[in-house]
């Protein structure tokens, strides 16, 4: 039964590197590298190497009849305190579809890959394998990172081998791959398919993000003595526009379309009980798979801060923090995806992804798609994440269909 050798890979490697508080594969550590040495050990049981690319990156390959390659991927490295399937559950069901292929040349080259670095968790730079071998890795924007210890990012990569510098070269080593395919299996870390009560999910694309602080400025002035007509509040300007900005998402939702805004982070001043707010900031995340709709939805919200700074009689500033575009997954991937979760389970839900993926770093370079598990309570980067055994066999079955639908696509 395939389905449950992966799991028993993942428990493995969930009772190696994981303690009663969750998964500690921090990447770039001992505990990640031990991950990474016990994998090695699995593939080597195969008569298969790992090859390391310039970025850290781990590599598997099996020959085939053509150079045409398809790629199955995933990540070891986890937050700390993590689950046991964010990352893993795609490197093991990669593993699988390798020893599928291992005895004999498929039709076209099979690769796996374990991206180095996909948290962020340690230096706050999320998918840094994955970028430097997509080329939109910015080595200046990395140079200065530092982990909570005081440890540089540089010497943390030095420690594994890796040359900051040439972590690019990453780039140069990927487009020499004849790549037509990228797959991956990942849990969903959302609510989404446990309200549908399905297993498995196909994966539409990555969300566009808009994120930008927001910053109001009107008059502090003492509470007691200044009546209400004549405040400049800005905490109230930017109350305002949060409320506004829950229903911008509600008013560009879609069914099977959903978008989401959120205000994460608020700061006041002068922050005292007895003072009318005179500065307040917020911060504004937006998402959507859509990139016509995540433009309407800043417009919106542009519009939104501007009247809720007009009717408090406040000042309006913007600053943008991050924001990458929408990653759309390819039509034809997305057909076999949904042929292969149809077969297994008699319908194909499909749904965006509001994480961030490797995935998404493939998408200008190859066809891609991805495929979701289930999660039990919506809940990931924690020790409760979980998938229910037989749901995750399921979803195991439904992508190992896909990589073969996938490789006699690619070798026709
Ligand atoms: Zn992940």
């Amino acid at each position: 039964m395939i389905a449950r050798r992966v799991i028993d890979d993942l428990r493995e490697l969930a009772r190696r590197t994981g303690t009663a508080d969750g998964a500690q594969r921090l990447a770039w550590g001992p505990v990640w590298r031990e991950a990474r040495e016990w994998f090695r050990g699995r593939v080597g049981e195969l008569g298969l190497g790992i090859e390391t690319d310039s970025a850290g990156n781990n590599w598997v390959t099996v020959p085939g009849a053509s150079t045409r390659t398809v790629i199955v991927g995933g990540h070891l490295d986890s937050v700390p305190n993590g689950g046991w399937l964010d990352g893993c559950l795609g490197v093991m069901a990669a593993l699988e579809a390798v020893r599928m292929h291992a005895g004999a040349a498929p039709p076209v080259t099979l690769k796996l890959v374990d991206w180095a670095d996909e948290e962020g968790a340690r230096f706050g730079r999320s998918l840094l394998g994955s970028s430097a071998a997509a080329g939109s890795l910015k080595i200046d924007e990395v140079r200065a990172l530092q982990d909570r210890q005081g440890t540089r990012l540089v010497d943390a990569l030095a420690e594994n081998g890796v040359a900051l510098d040439r972590m690019l070269d990453a780039h140069r080593e990927l487009k020499a791959v004849d790549a037509r395919a990228y797959l991956e299996l990942h849990i969903e870390q959302g609510p989404v398919l446990e309200s549908l009560n399905k297993p498995t999910g196909v994966v539409l694309g990555t969300f566009g993000v808009e994120r930008h602080m927001i910053r109001f400025t009107g008059q502090a002035a003492h509470s007691g003595s200044t009546p209400i007509p004549m405040r400049r509040d800005a905490f109230l300007a930017a109350a305002q526009t949060a409320l506004e900005c829950r229903e911008i998402a509600r008013r560009h939702s879609q069914p099977g379309a959903g978008v989401v805004c959120t205000v994460g982070v608020v700061n006041v001043e002068p922050k005292i009980v007895t003072a009318v707010p005179g500065v307040c900031e917020i911060s504004l995340d937006q998402r959507a798979l859509d990139a016509g709709v995540l433009a309407a939805m800043l417009r919106d919200a542009h519009e939104a801060s501007a009247r809720a700074a007009r009717e408090n009689n406040v000042a309006v500033e913007w600053r943008d923090l991050w924001r990458i575009e929408p990653r759309l997954f390819d039509p034809k991937l997305l057909a076999l995806c949904e042929e292969a979760v149809r077969e297994e389970t008699g319908d194909a839900t499909r749904l965006p992804s509001g994480p961030l993926h490797d995935a998404a770093e493939m998408v200008p370079h190859m066809p891609v798609v991805m495929m979701f598990a289930y999660s039990s309570n919506g809940l990931s980067h924690c020790k409760e994440e979980d998938t229910p055994e037989p749901y995750l066999e399921t979803t195991i079955r439904a992508f190992l269909r896909l990589v073969e639908k996938t490789v006699a696509h690619v070798a026709s």
